[in-house]
């Protein structure tokens, strides 16, 4: 029997923030999001835990104190996040598009056999 492969195909992200209105609470409040080329954001707010995606509000999980956990996770992207939009942040969206880029070849650990592209 051959033991399964997991694939985890996970796109670089980094850390935004930016001050919008909230459409939940009708106020201006602190987002933060990960961006992520051709995904784009999904914004969290700081003041009341909820998401939005594509301009649509996303699910709330079922289970309680979600808010005060999502609200956590927001505060922490915000503190490492840069603004949307900042010279940092274009800098690190023309570095992922750059179409000439090096592929890297990064050794796995314990990985018996390598398999090389021709
Ligand atoms: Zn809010």
């Amino acid at each position: 029997m051959s033991t399964p492969t997991v694939h985890i195909n996970r796109p670089a992200t980094i850390a935004i923030r930016r001050i919008m209105p909230c459409p939940t609470e009708g106020v201006r409040r602190r987002f933060a999001a990960f961006d992520a080329l051709w995904y784009g954001a999904a914004w969290t707010c700081l003041g009341c835990g909820d998401s939005w995606g594509d301009g649509e509000r996303l699910e709330r999980p079922f289970k309680p104190r979600w808010r005060q956990e999502a609200k956590a996770r927001a505060r922490h992207l915000w503190d490492e996040g840069v603004r949307c939009g900042s010279a940092e942040h274009q800098a690190w969206l023309y570095e992922q598009m750059a179409p000439h880029r090096p592929v890297e070849d990064i050794e796995l650990p314990d990985t018996p056999t390598t398999r090389t592209e021709t």
